[in-house]
C-alpha cells in the first residue's frame, strides 16, 4: 500500500530516499512498522533516544523562510564555518537577512590546519575574507568541534555578545553544525536534560532550543546544503581519504612551467607559467599526489583515473563528473582552493588552471598561510 506516513514529532513527510533530508526514516524500518506504531524520523529518534542534535538539509526555500523570521528577532547569530572550506561554507546575503542582528563567526574545523599557523592571524583571515563576502562579525571564535577544542572559550564569547538576547546557530551542511552543538549540549546542559522543540512557523521543521543560563535559549537551526563540494560527489571510505580527518601535512613540490599536479583522480593543477619555486599542497595526508607533464596530462588522466590516481576507485570512476578546468593569473601569494578538497599555495605572478569534477568550485584567494 501507498498510504502517506508522517514523523510524529515533527510532522514531515516519511521518505527514505535521502537520509539528510527532512523527514528521514531507513526503508527497513518503515518496513517494520507494526499497524499501530508511530514512526519519527531519524533526527527526532536521535534527539528523544540520545539527546543529539543531526542536521537536515532544507529546501533553498525553507531556509530563506527561517532566515526571514531570525531577521526579525532581536538576537545573536552564530554563523558557524567550515576554515577548511571557508567559501564552501558561505550562507549568501545571511547579514542582509539578519539586519541589525550582530552575528559571531566560528570558525570550526581548527584542527585541521597546521599547528605553526598563529591563530589569531586566522582569525584575521577569516575576518578579511567574511568582510569581503559582505559579512561584518562582531567577534571570530575557532574551535575545534570534534576535539571539544577551545569550545568553553566560545562559549564565553556567546554569553559575552548576546547581551542577555537568544542564539541562533546557522550554517551550511557539513561545516560541523552538529557535532558543535552536540558538544555544547554536554558542556551546557548535561545529557540528561530535555531539549524543547516547536517549530519554525511556515515550514514542517523543528527548532532545537538549548536553555541558557537566564529565560534564554540557543536555537540550532536546519543546514542549507552547499552545493559546490566535493563531499557531493563521494562516499563512505573515499570521503574518508579526500576529506582531512587530521592536522594537515603540507607538501611543498618545485614545479617549473609545463607540470602539472594531479590530486588523486579528484583534481589536476597546471602550472602554466612562472617562475620555477615551490607550491605548496594543503590535501588530507593520504591523498596520492602525482606529478606529470602538462602536454601528458590528459593521456595520463585517461589511463590512471580510478588506478594510479585514486579516489576514487576503479568502479567509481564513471560515476566522478569530467574535471572542468579554470585559468587564473596570481597577483600575489594566492590559493588555488578546490572546494571541501584543499588548495594549493602559489606565489605572485604566475598563471595556473585548477581542475576539479563538473560542479565542485575551484577559485583563487589571498593565501591564508
Ligand atoms: P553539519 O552537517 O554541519 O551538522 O556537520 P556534522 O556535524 O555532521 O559534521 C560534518 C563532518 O565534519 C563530519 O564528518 C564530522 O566528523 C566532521 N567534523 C565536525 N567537526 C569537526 C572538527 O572540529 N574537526 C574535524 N576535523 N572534522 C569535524
Amino acid at each position: 500500500e501507498n498510504e502517506e506516513l508522517y514523523c510524529i514529532g515533527c510532522g514531515a513527510l516519511i521518505q527514505s530516499t535521502d537520509p539528510k533530508g527532512v523527514g528521514y526514516v531507513p526503508n527497513s524500518a518503515v518496513q517494520k512498522k507494526g499497524e499501530e506504531e508511530d514512526l519519527y524520523c531519524k533526527r527526532c529518534f536521535r534527539l528523544r533516544h540520545y539527546n543529539e542534535v543531526s542536521d537536515v538539509a532544507l529546501t533553498d526555500d525553507d531556509f530563506l523562510k527561517i532566515l526571514t523570521q531570525i531577521g526579525e528577532t532581536d538576537s545573536l547569530i552564530v554563523n558557524v564555518v567550515d576554515i577548511f572550506d571557508f567559501s564552501g561554507s558561505i550562507i549568501p546575503g545571511l547579514q542582509r537577512f539578519v539586519g541589525d542582528n550582530p552575528i559571531l563567526i566560528v570558525g570550526n574545523k581548527e584542527d585541521l590546519l597546521p599547528k605553526s599557523l598563529k591563530r589569531s592571524k586566522l582569525r584575521d583571515w577569516i575576518r578579511q575574507n567574511a568582510n569581503m563576502q559582505g559579512l561584518r562579525p562582531v567577534d571570530v571564535a575557532l574551535v575545534s568541534a570534534k576535539k571539544n577544542h577551545m569550545i568553553d572559550s566560545l562559549l564565553k564569547l556567546i554569553d559575552k555578545h548576546r547581551n542577555g538576547r537568544d542564539v541562533y546557530v546557522v550554517g551550511v551542511t557539513n561545516v560541523g553544525k552538529s557535532t558543535l552543538i552536540n558538544q555544547i549540549i554536554k558542556q551546557k546542559t548535561g545529557i540528561a536534560e530535555l531539549i524543547t522543540t516547536s517549530h519554525f512557523p511556515g515550514t514542517t521543521l523543528d527548532k532545537i532550543e538549548i536553555p541558557l543560563d537566564d529565560e534564554h535559549f540557543l536555537i540550532d537551526t536546519p543546514g542549507v546544503i552547499h552545493q559546490q563540494q566535493m563531499a557531493h560527489f563521494l562516499s563512505g571510505k573515499e570521503l574518508n581519504i579526500a576529506v582531512p580527518q587530521k592536522e594537515i601535512k603540507p607538501k611543498v613540490y618545485q614545479l617549473g612551467a609545463g607540470q602539472t599536479l594531479f590530486l588523486g583522480a579528484l583534481a589536476r593543477f597546471d602550472y602554466l607559467a612562472g617562475e620555477k619555486k615551490g607550491v605548496v599542497v594543503y590535501v588530507d595526508n593520504n591523498l596520492m599526489i602525482h606529478r606529470t607533464k602538462t602536454v601528458n596530462a590528459e593521456v595520463f588522466y585517461e589511463k590512471h583515473a580510478g588506478e594510479l590516481l585514486q579516489p576514487p576507485i576503479a568502479e567509481n570512476i564513471e560515476k566522478l563528473p569530467k574535471l572542468v578546468r579554470f585559468e587564473f593569473k596570481t597577483t600575489q601569494k594566492s590559493d588555488l582552493v578546490f572546494s571541501g578538497l584543499g588548495w594549493i599555495t602559489v606565489n605572485a605572478d604566475t598563471i595556473i588552471a585548477g581542475w576539479a569534477p563538473k560542479g565542485v568550485a575551484v577559485t583563487l584567494r589571498r593565501a591564508m598561510i
